[in-house]
């Protein structure tokens, strides 16, 4: 291999279920992410899959055709060129994982909305993810117009100006709609000419200090393991500044919560890199984009189970503060989006709220709310800067639904 293969940018796919994201992962990387055992069964992907995939170039052939994720392009019987790696993060459709989707957007430098054109625009959660990435703030999306390949031009047309009208006055308002199918791989050079031009790599300071979104924990040790062979907690997430290397010091807010004397109190906790690894490979070194997993000197009983999902990692003393509470600007939405929705009434003192920062997602207490502030008091704290952007969601019915956006205070 000649070619660096660390991804350098995180695209989310999102959209409603079935509509074909999993499919057009694995068409552009050669991997499924539905890997844990459960989520095949359910059918569904549960946790925000990770898949690398390198953009590659035929170098004798015309765009948008030279596209490709071959090696070889057997039209003129050459090796293609290394364009760059880009890290897919699969966000799960079911309506009932909107936080997963919320704290994935976090990690997101760009999006593609899968949308099927077998089905009218939009469905629940084409517009729900929609709304999302545009709370989070992503604008650089591109739409895939998958499954063409079982509607007829005709209908494929009314999709396509079903999809037009639908994001009209949206961020995905005049972003390029790519006819494909996943399932066939067809007109997948054409959607990577697409993103190669919308979602651009993020110009990244390399002196800044490290600073790594948590999106998962683990304990990668089988059971029964002797403690002297035990390897260390893992952590995966997305490194969004700075860079990482082995052997560096990292702290991790808000650290785990301690008992003393009867009290209990959130300290935060230091330990080593031991290892890096991205794009597949173990490296010394890391700079941001693309997932990573960094194994540390902490005892995996910390790390199991995506105990530490939601964490922020750096250099010991560079991270914000820990909040237990906090006050925050509100901006809510005029209606609930998805099917049934209906207005977006006031946040009043003592409800529940399900807030996203980041990579975390707590549950809040509203101890005061007037105009647009209010005062939460968290479930479990977050790290996070005064400015952060928050999805706040509501219980409706059985579900908690995204009513708004909120920023932190200072
Ligand atoms: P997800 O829920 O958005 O991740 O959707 P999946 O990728 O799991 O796809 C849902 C179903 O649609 C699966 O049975 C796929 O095989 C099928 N599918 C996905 N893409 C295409 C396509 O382009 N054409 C056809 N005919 N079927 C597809
Ligand atoms: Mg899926």
């Amino acid at each position: 291999m000649t070619s660096n293969n660390q991804p350098e940018v995180n695209i989310g796919l999102v959209g409603h279920v079935d509509h074909g994201k999993t499919t057009l992962v694995q068409a552009l990387s050669g991997e499924w992410t539905d890997q844990h055992s459960e989520e095949m069964k359910r059918g569904i992907s549960i946790r925000l899959g990770y898949a690398d995939a390198t953009f590659r170039r035929c170098p004798e052939g015309e765009e948008p055709e030279a596209f490709t994720v071959s090696e070889r392009c057997e039209d003129h019987d050459v090796d293609t060129d290394h364009l760059r790696t880009v890290s897919f993060v699969d966000a799960p459709g079911h309506e009932t994982l909107m936080a997963t989707m919320l704290s994935g957007a976090a990690i997101m430098d760009g999006a593609v909305l899968v949308v099927s054109a077998t089905e009218p625009v939009p469905q629940a959660q084409t517009e729900e993810h929609l709304s999302a990435l545009d709370i989070i703030g992503i604008d650089n999306i591109v739409i895939a117009q998958n499954k063409v390949d079982l509607v007829d031009e005709e209908r494929a047309m009314q999709n396509y100006e079903q999809i037009e009208e639908f994001v009209e006055g949206t961020v995905a308002e005049g972003a390029p709609v790519v006819p494909i199918s996943a399932g066939q791989e067809a007109n997948i050079d054409l959607l990577i000419d697409a993103i190669e031009r919308e979602i651009p790599t993020p110009e990244r300071d390399p002196d800044a200090d490290a600073r790594m979104m948590v999106a998962r924990s683990f304990d990668i040790n089988r059971p029964g393991t002797t403690y002297e062979d035990l390897l260390g907690g893992v952590l995966g997430g997305s490194l969004v500044a700075g860079e990482l290397e082995v052997d560096d010091e990292l702290e991790l807010r808000p650290g785990r919560e301690v008992e003393e004397g009867g009290k209990t109190e959130w300290r935060p906790v230091e330990t080593d890199v031991r290892s890096l690894q991205s794009g597949g490979d173990f490296v010394d070194q890391v700079t941001p984009g693309g997932l990573l997993g960094v194994g540390t000197g902490l005892d995996p009983s910390i790390t199991k189970g995506d105990a530490l999902a939601g964490q922020v990692a750096g250099p010991p003393g560079s991270l914000p503060p820990t909040h237990e509470q906090f006050v925050m600007d509100v901006d809510l939405l005029e209606r609930i989006v998805g099917d049934d929705g209906g207005e977006v009434e006031e946040i009043s003192t003592g409800e529940p709220l399900m807030l996203t920062i980041g990579t975390a997602t707590t549950v809040g207490s509203v101890t005061s709310a007037r105009g647009g502030e209010c005062e939460v008091a968290l479930k479990r704290p977050v790290c996070a800067e005064a400015g952060a952007k928050i999805a706040i969601n509501r219980r409706v019915g059985t579900r908690w639904r995204l009513i708004g956006v909120g920023t932190l205070r200072e």
